[in-house]
């Protein structure tokens, strides 16, 4: 009764998993409709190719359930494409998917050089926690609902809203555990 989501439609939903067996805690991939039911209590948004994540969220069924899941403040990981996903608005594309989280976010935000790189920063009360960054995006403007957690260089790249994480970087990617520890206490 207490089963964590991770969409598996695209992406990087095994690393999530792993992580969460690290943990102890129970996960399903959605991979379609059917596999949302009423003991998913939270939900990650994994790493990937957003726009690929937004057509298959649609063509599975899947967007819905999701939306009404956020929709009702139940708790909810995105990383990377994930916070694309759950942005009010990208500045750099005309998608808009869940749109649940205040803040304008800008896909592929480094440039090629700088695509991929780790660095060490904070989530919030988290400090020393790698950051592993993938082609991800950054914040470019943070909306009244949303709060801070990560700044990387003047940069933002880490979001809460409620029970919204959002990181443009892959906490699922290292060996450092507390963000899905901090996601798994909502
Ligand atoms: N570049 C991807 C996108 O815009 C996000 C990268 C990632 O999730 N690692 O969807």
């Amino acid at each position: 009764h207490d089963v964590t989501g991770i969409l598996a439609v695209q992406g990087a939903f095994a690393e999530h998993a792993a992580t969460l067996d690290k943990l102890g805690a129970s996960w399903r991939l959605l991979r379609a409709a059917e596999d949302f039911d009423d003991s998913i209590s939270r939900v990650i948004l994994p790493g990937g190719e957003s726009t690929t994540q937004g057509k298959l969220l649609h063509s599975t069924g899947l967007f819905d359930p999701i939306k009404q899941h956020i929709d009702a403040g139940k708790p909810v990981l995105g990383t990377c494409a994930g916070m694309i996903l759950l942005a009010s608005k990208l500045d750099n594309d005309d998608n808009v998917y869940f749109g649940e989280l205040d803040a304008v976010v800008h896909r592929n935000a480094y440039g090629r050089q700088l695509g991929s790189f780790q660095t060490v920063g904070s989530f919030g009360d988290i400090h020393d926690l790698p950051l592993v960054f993938i082609r991800g995006p950054y914040v470019a403007h943070v909306g009244p609902k949303a709060t801070v957690e990560t700044e990387v260089d003047g940069h933002v790249v880490g979001l809460r809203q409620g029970n919204i994480l959002a990181t443009a970087f892959h906490p699922e990617l290292t060996d450092d555990t507390r963000v899905h520890e901090l996601f798994l206490s909502l």
